[in-house]
């Protein structure tokens, strides 16, 4: 297999890390953590990364913490934290007693930044930011040496101590590790370690610190303090590797874990950047962070997804080191294939028309037993009820259709599904020529099946009238018109209007009364519900998950053509 394949069982990294145990490297111990930090709530790419390092842990019997890069105070908060254990747990993860915050190691990041000023590894510099960014050079132009390069060690020391302190204001000095200004890697040309930020209440440390130390030094000595071998992480910081490597080559600490990026998941159809994201919660193009059109966990367990389905779906995809882009239609078949395996069957009627069987025993009510599935005996069996009265869905209705529409016509027949067969005797329409209602009759000796030579095109689902619950649908679509909404230009400029359907006058079965937030169902022919988490079984409100069949095939082909 090359580095590049990547199968359930087999990716390159447990390659990696299999020649590590079979060398004894860390005594054959393998432990490695989920960072995120506490900015946003998590998405789909957050789930492969969940997925990748608490699989590997409970592979390898393993260890895998939880820990918040929170190093950004002002754009950090508790929601945040408590969203994202959440959601790990959601996803079957769990860390035990392991739930770590960077900013348990604020003291000391700050004792090995002071080791390494008194190694003549790192200075305070008084450039301002803009200074910096000049003296930096670019990917072909080395850069310069700033001014207080070569600042002696006592002084420093005495300089990052005031800084801590609080004697200077925000961007007035900060402290950079002394490496190499012409190396060609820009990340190694003396990068900033420390950095002032007064007046931010931090929501583990509060107002102890004005200095926070920067995501390249805080990283690699985090994970080396809670002795982690494999430090997982996405393409990006591949260039970072060298700076991870030399923080813990120059400081006095015996782990060295090692760094193993690779490639991000990236979906069509939607963003994942937390910025972005954030923006569309902020700007109000969605609802929140959990709206079930968003790509995010906790919108995607409102859409009605099952944790499974998630997990499914990473390993489907695999772990490598190519940049690529993933259908929707992936996602969607893990979700589809799992409800098509586990939700109960239910009837609901989405634009509904009422049909009179104007020769069914007045007042009369059946309950019919049907199968709550079609093939899983052990999911039971639940009662409807059949009466002279019932909804079936205006889609299912034409006055005249081609042959090849196997539904109701006009002076046709259809089979109702789980009960008999009816014909439509005629069609009343309100003064505008709308049609308001059906007057059918229905053929007794055809409850469950047909009789001899009895040939019946089509099978439509109804609702009895008299025992409908009416019930709010709504119908998600892709957020975004196009496959990869921020290649070019503004990413705002092609979100799809027709995202959201909504539709109140549905009616559904009157087992939805059992129903409670959360339950999934698919509704015959018409795809997979959830019931809304927000909503009650009296007033409820129903969520698409996916649709029965992939349209997305078709969606593909129009863009593409
Ligand atoms: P953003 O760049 O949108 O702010 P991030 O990568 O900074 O996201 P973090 O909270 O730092 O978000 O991410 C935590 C972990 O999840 C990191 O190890 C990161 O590499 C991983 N991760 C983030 N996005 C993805 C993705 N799309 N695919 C796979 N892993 C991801
Ligand atoms: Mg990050």
């Amino acid at each position: 297999m090359s580095d590049n394949e990547a199968t359930a069982s087999g990716n390159f990294i447990r390659q990696i890390i299999d020649r590590d145990i079979a060398a004894n490297k860390n005594s054959g111990r393998v432990a490695t953590r989920f960072p995120p930090e506490p900015n946003g709530y998590l998405h789909i790419g957050h789930a492969k990364s969940i997925c990748l390092n608490f699989g590997i842990a409970s592979d390898y019997q393993g260890t895998c913490n939880l820990r918040f890069d929170d190093t950004n105070p002002h754009k950090e908060n508790t929601e945040y934290i408590e969203a994202i254990e959440k959601d790990v747990h959601w996803l079957g993860f769990d860390w035990e007693d392991r739930l770590y915050f960077a900013s348990d190691y604020f003291e000391q990041l700050f004792d090995f930044a002071v080791e390494l000023i008194r190694a003549n590894k790192a200075y305070v510099c008084d450039l301002s930011a803009e200074e910096i960014r000049s003296y930096r050079g670019t990917l072909t132009e080395p850069g310069r040496d700033s001014p207080y390069r070569e600042r002696g060690v006592e002084e420093n020391i005495d300089l990052f101590t005031r800084m801590r302190a609080g004697e200077f204001s925000d961007g007035e000095r900060v402290l950079r590790a002394r490496i190499d200004m012409a190396s060609p890697n820009i990340n190694m040309r003396d990068p900033t370690l420390y950095r002032i930020r007064h007046g931010v209440i931090h929501h583990q440390t509060g107002e102890e610190w004005c200095i926070y130390p920067m995501y390249d030094f805080t990283h690699p000595i985090s994970d080396a303090v809670e002795g982690i071998t494999h430090s997982l992480c996405t393409l990006e910081f591949a260039d970072h590797r060298p700076l991870y490597d030399w923080v813990l080559d120059n400081i006095s600490i015996e782990c060295h874990p090692q760094q193993i990026e690779f490639s991000r998941l990236n979906l069509e159809y939607t963003v994942m950047s937390k910025r972005k994201l954030t923006e569309l919660v902020s700007e109000g193009y969605v609802e929140g962070w959990d709206d079930p059109r968003m790509p995010t966990i906790a919108g995607l367990r409102r859409r009605g997804f099952t944790p499974a389905s998630i997990r499914d779906f990473c390993t489907r995809i695999g772990i490598s080191k190519s940049e690529n882009t993933v259908e929707m239609g992936v996602l969607e078949n893990c979700i589809r294939e799992d409800l098509n395996s586990h939700a109960p069957r239910r009837m609901a009627v989405l634009h509904p028309l009422k049909v009179v069987l104007a020769n069914y025993p007045e007042g009369q009510v059946e309950e019919l037993e049907v199968a709550n599935h079609p093939q899983d005996e052990a999911m039971g069996t639940r009662t409807i009820p059949f009466s002279g009265e019932l909804f079936i869905d205006r889609e299912d209705f034409r006055e005249t259709a081609p042959s090849k529409f196997k539904r109701l016509v006009a002076g046709g027949e259809v089979r109702l599904r789980n009960a008999y067969v009816i014909r439509c005797d005629e069609v009343i329409k309100d003064v505008n020529g709308e049609i308001i209602e059906l007057h059918c009759s229905y053929d007794p000796a055809t409850l469950g099946a047909n009789p001899e030579g009895r040939k019946v095109k089509g099978v439509i689902h109804w609702v009895s009238v008299a025992h409908a619950v009416t019930a709010e649908v709504r119908l998600y679509d892709r957020l975004f018109t196009r496959p990869a909404p921020d290649a070019s230009g503004d990413y705002r400029d092609c979100l799809n209007p027709d995202s959201l359907r909504t539709l109140t006058q549905c009616v559904i079965e009157p087992s939805v009364r059992e129903m409670r937030p959360g339950d999934r169902f698919q509704f015959e022919r018409e795809g997979y519900f959830c019931l809304d988490e927000e909503a009650d079984a009296e007033n409820p409100v129903f969520n698409r998950t996916v649709t029965l069949r992939d349209s997305w095939a078709k969606i593909e082909q129009q863009y593409r053509s």
